[in-house]
């Protein structure tokens, strides 16, 4: 028994030193790969790092938890409003669904693209769409072509939409509408002349002013079936996506053209930058393409042209379902286009383009106005459709991406003036959703994604990606070249092949300071106390005291008037023609309140963004200078007393301090007063 134990020993001592052995001489490089993952770069099963991207939730404070601990040059300081700040600002409501409003059916009215032909159940009378020639972008006049209908199918010209009604008696607000895509036959036999390998659907789902956190406030449904999604596709969701400038234009432009001046143009003709565009560079590599954007206006053609040269535009219904149905991109109500909303019609379109060219690869750029008005409530409309929509184009056999993106958060109203209002504008939303198949034929796409989920991305990255997807899925060639297309003066990445790096910074990333999320500020000390800084900041106190006394008839202030009482801190940042401040301070008036601001400071007069809260004011600072305050803060807890009373005065509680005795006294006099009336 003994010998046996011994014999034992033996062989277990004899083959830990053979364990060790093999240790110690495996190359260096490969041991530290197993220790440093998620961020080596190989010998990681791919399926394991797909297991790790679907077995993340998406979720609205991910943001915080996941950026704060992390060592990155940009920082933002706020990701957006709090949940209590939105909930008051946005909150909940219930609108009317369409199909209540108008009652259709898909077999009542539709266009048979077999014979090209229109049917309705119905005697009545219809109304055309615009023919495929005329098919444009911007503002103009519809006029209604109107048909009777004797019942009969009507034969169609190169129309893809109509309105029609079995009451003779209606000139408007038809109940039935239909939309079908019209194949276009050129379209296809190029793509399938230039196709390079296997075909991949890319779709840009762009949702006009939807910041981060307002889809995961306001879209529960669509973030709950996200979470939901178990197979085939992986969901990475991007915390740092960052605007350039204040509009729509400063997404779009560098996403189809790269670093190019954005202008206005007067003239709006034809397709003005086509030959940067990325549809040319999709054209010559196997792409149909697609473009729908639902409003009736000049805004995207004043950057762009009427008529950029897609395969597909989406564009004259807009201005036809204003003629129709009173629509509007800036309404305040659901948008309704007969019995489906507008955004709706428009996700219909993309799995109907989806199919009909299934056989070579797709590009759709969609832009979707619903957010796009001031009460940041009609956006949850948008939640239902937008879960359907998901669920059939991922069951969709095919390779696919989807990027669903806010260009640029909610800018209407005073969101400016509040350090989380600003910031949420910054933030927009940005996810991208790709079938599993894909990641696998690009080397370590998911864990890469993954990590760039929580790095600072520049709109410009965007024409990079979308150069080097059309040329799927061999993203290797051509990658140096690829990159300086897009711009000479920045370094853009392909965030599903190249790390971001961690020290990015706003410049880098081509945010100008104003915009940028993470201002550096460098502190200054010395003479934080000097006559000019003290000059600044009353300045600043007395724009608070001028916005507080504003006197209507029917608003009296309850605020008191400040008074500096200590400067805490100033911080400096200098950007060419301008100096940003944060000053940080106390008021005379109320001792535990602390104010974070941050001012512009020119010799020239500044200019003021549309949506900029403050307005411009001189100042002698050493010299006159021009000033305005970008957004305010308050550094404290202010729930008090007075909060509920300001925000029903409609002053703003962030810099009125009210006198709460005054309101302490009186709910005394009324309590006194109530109890003796009750004796
Ligand atoms: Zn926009």
């Amino acid at each position: 028994m003994n010998k046996f134990l011994e014999t034992g020993t033996i062989l277990f001592l004899l083959l830990w030193i053979v364990f060790v052995y093999v240790l110690y001489m495996l190359p260096e490089d490969n041991a530290s790969e197993a220790k440093a993952f998620p961020n080596s770069d190989t010998d990681i099963s791919i399926e394991y790092e797909l297991e790790i991207a679907r077995g993340r939730q998406i979720s609205l404070l991910d943001d915080e938890s996941s950026i704060n601990p992390l060592n990155l040059t940009c920082k933002p300081e706020s990701f957006g409003y709090t949940l209590e700040e939105a909930l008051f600002l946005f909150p909940n409501v219930t609108y009317p669904r369409c199909e209540e409003q108008y009652i259709s059916s898909p077999e009542a009215f539709y266009i048979n693209r077999t014979d090209n032909t229109l049917h309705m159940n119905c005697t009545g009378k219809v109304a055309l769409g615009f023919l495929e020639a005329n098919e444009e972008f911007g503002k103009y006049w519809y006029y209604d072509r109107l048909k009777d209908y004797n019942g009969e199918p009507l034969a169609l010209e190169t129309e893809e939409y109509a309105f029609g009604t079995c009451d003779i008696s209606k000139w408007s607000n038809f109940e039935h509408v239909a939309y079908k895509l019209r194949p276009n036959k050129e379209s296809l036999q190029r793509a399938k002349n230039s196709l390079r390998g296997k075909p991949i659907n890319i779709v840009m789902l762009v949702i006009d002013s939807l910041s981060r956190r307002m889809f995961f406030r306001k879209l529960p449904k669509s973030v709950e079936y996200l979470n939901s999604i178990a197979k085939n596709v992986s969901i990475f969701d991007f915390k740092l996506h960052h605007v350039i400038g204040q509009n729509s234009q400063y997404s779009f432009m560098p996403t189809f053209y790269g670093d190019i001046p954005i202008v206005v143009s007067e003239y709006m003709q034809g397709d003005l930058y086509y030959d940067v565009s990325i549809w040319k560079y999709l054209h010559e590599r196997g792409f149909v393409t697609m473009m729908g954007m639902d409003n009736c206006d000049n805004n995207l053609p004043q950057f762009i042209g009427r008529k950029p040269k897609v395969d597909h535009k989406m564009g004259s219904i807009w201005c036809a379902a204003s003629a129709q149905y009173g629509y509007s991109e800036t309404s305040k109500r659901e948008r309704c286009i007969g019995n489906k909303n507008a955004h709706a019609w428009m996700m219909d379109y993309i799995l109907d383009f989806s199919e009909t060219y299934k056989n070579v690869s797709r590009y759709t750029y969609m832009h979707i106005d619903t957010a796009h008005e001031e009460t940041g409530t009609v956006v949850s409309t948008i939640d239902l459709d937008l879960k359907k929509f998901l669920e059939e184009f991922f069951s969709r056999d095919e390779d696919s991406i989807l990027f669903l993106m806010g260009d640029h958060g909610m800018r209407y109203g005073e969101w400016f003036k509040s350090k989380d209002g600003s910031h949420e504008h910054k933030l927009p939303l940005l996810l991208i959703m790709a079938k599993d198949r894909v990641l696998e034929k690009i080397p370590n796409s998911s864990k890469i994604l993954l990590q760039n989920t929580n790095r600072l991305l520049s709109k410009f990255d965007f024409h990079t990606i979308l150069q080097h997807l059309g040329n799927y899925p061999d993203l290797e060639s051509h990658r140096e070249e690829i990159r300086t297309k897009t711009s000479k003066r920045l370094t853009t990445y392909n965030w599903f092949t190249d790390y971001v790096p961690d020290n990015r910074t706003c410049e880098d990333a081509g945010i100008p300071i104003f915009w940028c999320g993470c201002k550096s500020f460098i502190e200054i000390t010395e003479d934080k106390n000097s006559e000019i800084f003290q000059n600044l900041t009353k300045s600043v106190i007395e724009v608070f005291n001028t916005e507080n006394h504003i006197y209507y008839r029917w608003k009296k202030t309850i605020c008191v008037k400040l008074h500096l009482n200590e400067t805490k801190y100033i911080g400096k940042l200098e950007d060419e023609d301008l100096d940003y401040y944060k000053i940080k301070f106390t008021i005379k008036e109320k001792e535990s309140a602390m104010f974070e601001v941050i001012v512009r400071l020119s010799r020239d007069p500044i200019e003021k963004h549309e949506s900029e809260y403050f307005s411009v004011h001189k100042i002698d600072f050493g010299e006159m200078k021009f000033f305005n305050i970008m957004n305010v803060n308050r550094l404290d807890s202010y729930d008090s007393i007075c909060k509920e009373k300001i925000i029903k005065r409609k002053f703003d509680p962030t810099y009125c301090i009210c006198d709460e005795n005054d309101f302490k006294r009186k709910s005394l006099n009324t309590t006194n007063g109530n109890n003796s009336g009750k004796q």
